[in-house]
């Protein structure tokens, strides 16, 4: 029931996968231990703006995904209350992917037998070098290097000390239309503010296919929100119609894919001082993705930053393996795990400002949608603002090459 590795991920979502794939670009071993049985391919789509498409270069799998999704080209505001639209042009790379679409081409990507689902890992306890996992059935890994992608929640996140994230009470629906005959929306975005509490999102995904969000900034059991997707959705609709929601957005949301549905009802978030200052490493172990920064969806930053995030640190593990003179493919010696020391601290450095940064710009759009004061919302407005967030600029990072 013990076994050994080098470079343990625990969490199989898109961080994860990302970063064993990365590591295996660059001729590096991990193994991935996921929780769910299979592959949490649940979620809807996903945006991925310039930066991240960045990232899905490198690790070569963009122009296959590029197949699964056209591109958007602009986005339609539309405040219903105040009868009032605009049409801004996107003009970088920007695709809404099935998160099914992303996972599985990351996943079959990796080498076979490097990701071991339904492996829920419950307690970490500190080891020289690394860590020792442990499942609730008594399993126990020892990790040299082990990296934290296991979300919001994160169980490495806290070994190292991270504080518990945050959340906020929200209402998503997600899921996905079918238009055989092909649907009328182009390539825009549709962002419709129907009043103060609710929101509708719709991206188009192929020309027969489009997904689309419900967000609604009341909490689930006052929304109506049960586990039952179809009692959500039916309450959704109520509640839309009774606000005069255009006909088109009601008929996307009736003849939805019930199997495509999904409902969050809680935003996690780490506020922008948290990720400032939080120590992100203990040795070598680390985090990555939203165990790092989770930041809701304010901002369509938390996916792509999680790529960004799996590109650094492969690239600096990398160099610590050619610093120590150790060949890749090579079982980590005492020379390397010093080495992987040093690069999780050059990764946690390179990352720093770059995700406390999305989060400060997340945080400020998601306190300017909640907020009631007129102060806080001036505040808010100037904030993204001074970091161009309404004009993308975070989109326009680039984390380099692998
Ligand atoms: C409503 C909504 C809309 C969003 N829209 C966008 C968007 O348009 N664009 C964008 O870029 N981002 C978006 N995001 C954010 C994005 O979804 C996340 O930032 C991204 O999925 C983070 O990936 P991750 O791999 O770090 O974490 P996760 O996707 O949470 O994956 C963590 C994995 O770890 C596993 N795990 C957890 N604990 C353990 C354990 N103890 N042992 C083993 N396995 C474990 C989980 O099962 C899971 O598979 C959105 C988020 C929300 C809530």
């Amino acid at each position: 029931m013990e076994e050994s590795h080098d470079i343990v991920i625990v969490g199989g979502g898109i961080c994860g996968l990302a970063t064993a794939l990365a590591l295996h670009r660059k001729g590096i071993a991990s193994l991935v231990l996921e929780k769910s049985e299979t592959l949490r391919a649940d979620g809807g789509s996903i945006g991925v703006h310039v930066n991240g498409w960045h990232v899905l270069e490198q690790l070569g799998i963009a122009a296959e995904l590029r197949e699964t999704a056209n591109l958007v080209t602009a986005f339609h505001d539309v405040w219903q209350e105040e009868k009032k639209s605009t049409l801004t042009t996107v003009r970088k790379e920007l695709r809404w992917l099935k998160r099914k679409d992303l996972i599985v081409t990351l996943a079959k990507n990796i080498p076979a037998g490097a990701i071991r689902l339904g492996c829920h890992i419950a307690a970490i306890h500190p080891s020289d070098p690394g860590a020792v996992l442990a499942t609730p059935g008594g399993r126990v890994i020892r990790a040299k290097v082990l990296i934290g992608c296991d979300g919001s929640n994160s169980v490495v996140a806290k070994y190292i000390g991270m504080s518990a994230a945050r959340s906020t009470p929200h209402t998503f629906l997600r899921g996905f239309t079918r238009y055989p005959h092909g649907h009328p929306f182009g390539d825009h975005f549709l962002r419709l503010r129907v009043n103060k509490r609710w929101f509708v999102g719709r991206s188009p995904i192929t020309d027969t296919l489009v997904s689309f969000f419900v967000a609604c900034h009341i909490p689930s059991a006052d929304a109506g929100v049960t586990n039952d997707v179809r009692a959500t959705r039916h309450f959704v609709l109520q509640e839309l119609q009774g606000l005069q929601c255009p006909a088109e957005i009601l008929q996307m949301i009736q003849n939805s894919d019930p199997e495509s549905l999904n409902v969050v009802a809680k935003v996690w978030y780490r506020p922008p001082w948290q990720v400032a200052f939080a120590g992100f490493r203990k040795g070598t172990v680390t985090v990555a993705g939203d165990a790092m920064h989770t930041m809701g969806s304010y901002i369509g930053q938390g996916g792509s930053s999680a790529l960004e995030d799996a590109l650094v640190l492969a690239r600096s593990l990398a160099r610590s393996t050619a610093r120590s003179g150790g060949r890749a493919d090579e079982p980590c010696d005492k020379t390397m795990i010093v080495g992987a020391a040093t690069a999780i601290g050059e990764y946690v450095r390179e990352r720093r400002l770059r995700v406390a940064r999305l989060s400060l710009e997340a945080f400020a759009m998601g306190t300017l949608l909640r907020t009631k004061l007129l102060a806080t919302k001036l505040f808010c407005l100037a904030i993204l603002a001074l970091l161009g967030t309404m004009a993308l600029g975070h989109t326009n990072y680039d984390c380099g090459r692998l």
